[in-house]
C-alpha cells in the first residue's frame, strides 16, 4: 500500500516512555501521574459497574454527565451549551481531536498550527489530505506575533488550532492574544480547534482564557477537553467536546460511526464525582506546588528554566552547554543519567530544534528529588 502517513513514526510518547521503561529511568517524558487517582473516584466507578451500568451509554455522552459540564462552563466562562446538542463526551481528548478535525478538514484546507504543537495534530490534518501551515514559535517565551499570523491567512485557510496551556511549552494564551485572533478572524468562516485540556492546570493566578468567554469566537469553535488531567486519570480515555449545535451536528456524523459512544461506568461515576466542584477547582494550586518544587530543584542543576505558566510541564534548554542534537541529548539523558524526558524537535513539523527538552511534573515528589539528583551530575 501507498502510506497516508509516509513521514510520520511513532508518537515520541511511545518512544520515549518505552526507552525509559528499557533503561529503568525516571519516566519524565510522557505526561501522565505516578500517583493514583482519588479513591472516591474509583469507588465511585465500581458501584456504577455493580449498578448495571454497563451497556452502551447514549451516542453523545451521558446526559448527566453533559449536563454536569453545561454547568462547569457556564458557571467558569458565562457561556451557554446546551448539553443535548453541544456537548459530546468523548474517548478523551485525542478522540475529540481526531473527531472535530474529520468532520470539517477537506482535501486542501489550510490549517494553522503553533509549533512546538502537541502530536496529534499535524498528521490528522494530513491525513485528512489538509495542508498543516506551521508557525514555529521560539524559546524563551514563545510569543505570538500575530502580524505573523495574518501573513499565513489565505483565501483557504479553514481552521487555527490553539492550545492554552500549552503543551509542551507551558505557556498560555493572554487576552491580548485572543483580541488580536478576534480581530484576524473578523467577518471570516474561519473555524478554530481549541485544546483546553489543562484548563484546570493554570499558575500564578493567571486567568485561563477559554474561547468560551468569547461569544464571537466560540460560534465557529470547537472546545476539547480531557478527563485524564483533570482527574489524574490519564488511562480512562475519557473527554469531551464543546461546539455549537451546527458544528456538534457534523461531530456527532463522525462521532457515531468512529466510536458510537464511549464508556458507561467511567461516565456514571465521573459524573457523580464531579457534582463536588472542588475537584477540579483545586487543581492549578495542586500544580502550582509541584512546578515550584521541581523548579527550586532544577535550579540548581546546570539546565537553563524556560517560563511555565500552565500544564504539568516544565521546559529546560542546555543550548548554552552544547550544540547536541535534543534527540540525542534525551537519550543520553535516559542511559546515561537515568532520566526520561521529551526532546522538543519532535513537535516541530521540521523538527526545528531550540535544545530544549520538556520534563513532566505530575509526579510524586520524591520522584521529582530523585531525578533531579540523577540531574545534577550533568
Ligand atoms: N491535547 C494535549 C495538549 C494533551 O497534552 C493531551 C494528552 N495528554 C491530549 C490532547 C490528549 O488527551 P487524552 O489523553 O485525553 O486523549
Ligand atoms: N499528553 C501526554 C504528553 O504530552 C501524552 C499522551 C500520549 O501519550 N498520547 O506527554
Amino acid at each position: 500500500i501507498q502510506s497516508k502517513l509516509p513521514h510520520t513514526g511513532t508518537t515520541i510518547f511511545s518512544v520515549m516512555s518505552k526507552l525509559a521503561d528499557t533503561h529503568q529511568a525516571i519516566n519524565l517524558s510522557q505526561g501522565f501521574p505516578d500517583y493514583d487517582c482519588d479513591p472516591k473516584l474509583i469507588a465511585l466507578v465500581n458501584e456504577a459497574m455493580k449498578n448495571g451500568f454497563n451497556q452502551y451509554a447514549p451516542m453523545p455522552g451521558l446526559p448527566e454527565l453533559r449536563t454536569l459540564i453545561a454547568e462547569k462552563v457556564s458557571n467558569l466562562y458565562g457561556a451557554n451549551y446546551h448539553p443535548d446538542t453541544e456537548v459530546t463526551i468523548t474517548a478523551g481528548g485525542t478522540q475529540a481531536i481526531f473527531t472535530a478535525l474529520s468532520a470539517v478538514i477537506n482535501s486542501g484546507d489550510e490549517v494553522i498550527i503553533f509549533e512546538p504543537a502537541y502530536d496529534c495534530y499535524a498528521p490528522t490534518v494530513k491525513l485528512l489530505g489538509g495542508l498543516v501551515k506551521p508557525y514555529e514559535l521560539a524559546p524563551p517565551n514563545y510569543e505570538i506575533d500575530w502580524e505573523m499570523v495574518k501573513k499565513l491567512f489565505t483565501a483557504n485557510t479553514k481552521m487555527i488550532i490553539l492550545n492554552s496551556p500549552q503543551n509542551p511549552t507551558g505557556c498560555t494564551l493572554s487576552e491580548k492574544d485572543i483580541k488580536a485572533l478576534t480581530k484576524l478572524t473578523k467577518n471570516t468562516d474561519v473555524l478554530i480547534l481549541s485544546d483546553e485540556v489543562y484548563e484546570h492546570i493554570i499558575f500564578d493566578g493567571l486567568k485561563h482564557q477559554s474561547i468560551a468567554l468569547y461569544p464571537e469566537l466560540r460560534e465557529r469553535s470547537f472546545i476539547t477537553a480531557s478527563f485524564g488531567k483533570l482527574l489524574h486519570a490519564t488511562g480512562w480515555k475519557l473527554g469531551y467536546c464543546l461546539a455549537p449545535e451546527w458544528l456538534t451536528k457534523e461531530f456527532r456524523k463522525v462521532h457515531q460511526f468512529n466510536v458510537f459512544s464511549v464508556n458507561t461506568p467511567m461516565q456514571v461515576g465521573i459524573a457523580n464525582y464531579l457534582k463536588d466542584t472542588d475537584t477540579y477547582l483545586g487543581l492549578s494550586a495542586f500544580f502550582q506546588e509541584k512546578r515550584d518544587f521541581f523548579r527550586s530543584l532544577l535550579s540548581e542543576t546546570s539546565f537553563k528554566l524556560l517560563p511555565c505558566n500552565g500544564s504539568y510541564f516544565q521546559c529546560v534548554s542546555y543550548a548554552h552547554l552544547n550544540q547536541e542534537k535534543d534527540t540525542d541529548m534525551a537519550v543520553k539523558l535516559v542511559k546515561t543519567h537515568g532520566v526520561a524526558s521529551v526532546p522538543v524537535s519532535a513537535f516541530y513539523t521540521k523538527g526545528t530544534d531550540h535544545q530544549v527538552l520538556r520534563f513532566c511534573f505530575a509526579k510524586k515528589q520524591e520522584t521529582l528529588e530523585k531525578a533531579v539528583e540523577r540531574l545534577m551530575k550533568l
